[in-house]
This record gives structure tokens, C-alpha cells and sequence, in this order.
């Protein structure tokens, strides 16, 4: 139920889904080492690689995974955008979120400078891209010791609510909430 790249998904296969299809661009933003990529794997591929870099186009270019999941009568393909290291270089991101209709901004609960960004992202977004865009912030490595943490989830869930975005935290290490997050941007396209 995946393919890479963007090629060889069927769809529409399954009588039961009779029902809509629809395919969404949904982008990763967030600092570099957020876990942006982690999320990403364990979505799709339930898998964690706990050392360093979580590849999913090799390291200078972008690649996208895809995923089906059903809602309902709904069947929607998610092609997932990942970045290879491009989040460091700013000038690239309005093409890269370009047509996308749903992001993902990940911060790293551990990490005030990436949860900086991560309001940057947003305001970015809601001034650039699609107005209809589903936003979801997304406070991941939930599962570090509380002595670690810089972010609560309060101060996450204050800045999501104050611009209407999607909340959760996750931990792509132990998949918590991972599956939820995408299932709750999926049902609110
Ligand atoms: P990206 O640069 O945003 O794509 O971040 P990566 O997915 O490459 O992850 C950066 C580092 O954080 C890697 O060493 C991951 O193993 C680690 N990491 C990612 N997600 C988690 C998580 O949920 N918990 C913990 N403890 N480590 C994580
Ligand atoms: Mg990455």
C-alpha cells in the first residue's frame, strides 16, 4: 500500500472504496533534526533508524513517499514532500510548498530555536501558500525525558490554537500519534 517516487500506486483497485479519490500534496517544514524524515518513515514504512539520518531521497534532493488512507467514502493518496537537507537554504520553499495542499511544521520538543522556526513557517504559510491550506504543527520527540524539554505541550497547543492549526505531539521514535496526526489533516481537507 506505498510506492516511492511517485510511481506504481494503484488505486481504486478495492470495490468497497467506490467512493472519491483525491491526491494531496502534503509538505514537511521544519528546522533541520526535527525528525521531519522520521515522521515520514514511520508513516509510511513503520520503521525507526535510531542512528542519524533518516533517508528517504538520499541526501541532496527531495523525494516523495505516498500513502493511501480511507475516510469514510474518501480515499486519499497523501504524496508526502520531504526535504534532504534543502530546509537550510529558505529561498527554495515557496516552489517547494507550491500546490500543496496540507503541511506538516515539525519542531523538536527539545529545542527552542527549532520551535521559532516553526511559528516562522507557519506565518509564513498562511501569508504565501493556498489559502484553503491544512496547517498542522507538530511537536515531535515527545517520547525524551521531561527534564529535556524546553517546549510544554501548552505553549504548542497555544500558538496552534491562536492560528487555527491541527495540534499533536508525536514521537516518530515510538510512532505515538504519528498515524493520528495525518489521519486528522486527512479529515480535515
Ligand atoms: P529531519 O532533519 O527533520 O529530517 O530529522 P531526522 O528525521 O533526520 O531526525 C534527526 C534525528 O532525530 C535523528 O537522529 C533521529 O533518529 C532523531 N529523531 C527523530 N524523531 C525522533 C523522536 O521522535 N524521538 C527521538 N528520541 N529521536 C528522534
Ligand atoms: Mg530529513
Amino acid at each position: 500500500n506505498r510506492s516511492r517516487g511517485g510511481g506504481g500506486e494503484r488505486s481504486g483497485q478495492n470495490p468497497s472504496i467506490a467512493g472519491k479519490s483525491r491526491q494531496i500534496k502534503l509538505v514537511l517544514l521544519g528546522e533541520s533534526g526535527v525528525g521531519k524524515s522520521s515522521i515520514a518513515l514511520r508513516y509510511v514504512r513503520g520503521e525507526f533508524n535510531e542512528n542519524g539520518e533518516a533517508t528517504i531521497g538520499g541526501k541532496y534532493y527531495s523525494a516523495y513517499l505516498t500513502k493511501n488512507i480511507n475516510l469514510q467514502s474518501t480515499q486519499i493518496k497523501f504524496d508526502i514532500w520531504d526535504t534532504a537537507g534543502q530546509e537550510r537554504y529558505h529561498s527554495l520553499a515557496p516552489m517547494y510548498y507550491r500546490g500543496a495542499a496540507a503541511a506538516i511544521v515539525v519542531y523538536d520538543v527539545c529545542s527552542s530555536s527549532s520551535f521559532m522556526r516553526s511559528q516562522q513557517w507557519v506565518k509564513e504559510l498562511i501569508q504565501q501558500a493556498n489559502s484553503q491550506i491544512v496547517i498542522c504543527l507538530v511537536g515531535n520527540k515527545a517520547d525524551m525525558a521531561a527534564e529535556k524539554r524546553a517546549i510544554s505541550k501548552e505553549e504548542g497547543q497555544e500558538f496552534a490554537m491562536s492560528n487555527n492549526l491541527i495540534f499533536s505531539e508525536t514521537s516518530a521514535k515510538t510512532g505515538m500519534n504519528v498515524d493520528e496526526v495525518f489521519y486528522s489533516v486527512g479529515k480535515s481537507l
